[in-house]
């Protein structure tokens, strides 16, 4: 159905003005100071945006939905992750598919596709995890980026599960540099962690309270030197997922500075939670296991400023839904056994609002920039995604900054038994979410099609 968008404020990455939109199907087609609705075909859906904002859909660069790992399965499927992600105004989400390290690589690929196809109300694309590169899987690789998975994920954490050795990172990133994809990376010192971790438990060190102390700042701070070394060395582009402390903020500066082409994502819980949330008692703090771990708050500052600057190139969530009750649980013994994750697509865009811009320490443009527009023009979305263009998808968030409410379990379309933002303030609350110019969301609930989302094939851009 046509639709048209009336009365809203355009807020974009760099503009800020009236007007109104039309989209005569999926694309938006008009963007006029007044368009006369008598111009327009009958049964154009109008809406009214009047004193509210209007956003180009967000793009959340970094999620789990399916994702088997430490022994069970993430709690959401890609229908309760579509709900949640568009109630908080998200329209497009890039999972990182992550086999195990004896799956191929392309039967992982066909895997992942296949369980979002039916399920998906968000349009998705994926990153190709790289957990091992011998010589017989490179051309999966190639094959996976020529059916447009431009984008490839490494891991230098995880001891003997999915981090690389050196030799086949190398390999990996110099097939990346070879094909144009970036390379996005989990920056952690593996064997670090395994050693710190070991003399915590071996010390009766085991509540979750000891997750942060055995990765400190130091070891993430190493991964990203040492990725960048890499990316140095053979010109690939890399981008350091979940950035989480100062330390790993300057390393990851230091190589820019050098010329290494390294971009940084920080996740929304790093901006707002610190390290005394992993530390609540009764085994509380499981919920607040996400790896790198939650910081010390003189943190969250380095994070802010490093949006507001554009040092920071994109806010994620690294969501990653796992049960208190039933998951969480499966490390009580050991903090080492917790499933890591702190779900938060649903709420990353109204943290953003509420604490960044409503808190003065950034302004709308940042917000849009770091939320929808890099994630685009870094992954080969722009300006298809990430813009309010003629020609760019009707993916539109019609935002109402006037809403008052608090975050809350019962609002929450996860599959998860807990929010880890539970009676905190709110301010604004996307209004209309529109897809391809069909709404699927209203006022925090889901009123679209499951399955109406659709693949993103991607071209190399780096
Ligand atoms: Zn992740």
């Amino acid at each position: 159905m046509p639709l048209l968008i009336r009365n809203g404020r355009l807020i974009t990455a760099t503009d800020d003005y009236l007007a109104d939109i039309f989209c005569a199907g999926e694309t938006i087609t008009r963007i006029e100071p007044a368009i006369d609705p008598k111009t327009l075909p009958a049964g154009t859906e109008v809406i009214d945006a009047t004193g509210k904002y209007v956003f180009p859909g967000f793009i959340d660069p970094h999620v789990h939905i399916y994702l088997p790992f430490m022994g069970t399965l993430a709690a959401d499927d890609y229908a309760s992750a579509s709900r949640a992600a568009l109630a908080g105004g998200t329209t497009t989400l890039i999972e990182m598919i992550c086999p195990g390290p004896t799956d191929a690589p392309w039967e992982a690929f066909e895997l992942w596709r296949a369980k979002a196809k039916d399920l998906a109300a968000v349009d998705y694309t994926f990153h190709m995890s790289v957990v091992r590169f011998e010589d017989h899987v490179r051309d999966q690789f190639r094959k996976i980026v020529g059916a447009g998975v431009a984008s490839f994920k490494v891991f230098l954490a995880y001891k003997g599960a999915l981090n690389l050795s050196d030799e086949h990172l190398f390999a990996a990133m110099k097939l990346a540099r070879e094909l144009g994809v970036i390379v996005t990376a989990h920056c952690e010192n593996a064997d670090a962690i395994d050693a710190l971790q070991k003399s915590s438990l071996a010390a009766g060190h085991t509540g979750p309270e000891w997750h942060g102390p055995s990765r400190p700042p130091v070891v993430e701070a190493d991964g990203v030197h040492h990725l960048c070394a890499f990316a140095e060395l053979l010109g690939t582009h890399v981008y350091t997922v979940h950035t989480s402390c100062d330390a790993a903020v300057r390393a990851g500066l230091a190589a820019r500075y050098r010329g290494v082409n390294v971009w940084i994502e920080s996740v929304i819980p790093h901006f707002v939670l610190d390290e005394s949330y992993a530390a609540r008692p009764d085994f509380e703090g499981a919920k607040y296991v996400m790896s790198p771990p939650l910081r010390h708050t003189a943190n969250q500052e380095v994070l802010w400023n490093g949006v507001k600057s554009r040092a920071i190139s994109t806010v994620a969530t690294d969501h990653a839904p796992f049960r208190f009750r039933e998951q969480k649980e499966m490390g009580r013994t050991a903090f080492t056994l917790i499933p890591n994750g702190i779900p938060s697509v649903q709420e990353r865009v109204d943290l953003m609002h509420t604490y960044g811009v409503c808190a003065e320490r950034l302004d709308l443009h940042a917000l849009v920039d770091a939320c929808s527009t890099q994630a685009a023009r870094l992954f080969g979305l722009y300006p298809r995604k990430g813009a309010i263009r003629i020609g760019s998808d009707a993916d539109l968030v019609v935002y109402d900054p006037a809403f008052r409410g608090t975050f809350s379990k019962a609002e929450s379309h996860s599959n998860v038994d807990y929010n880890a933002y539970e009676g905190w303030q709110r301010i604004g609350r996307a209004s209309v979410v529109t897809v391809r110019g069909a709404v699927q969301a209203r006022d925090g609930k889901f009123v679209g099609t499951i399955g109406r989302g659709q693949f993103l094939a991607r071209e190399p851009t780096h």
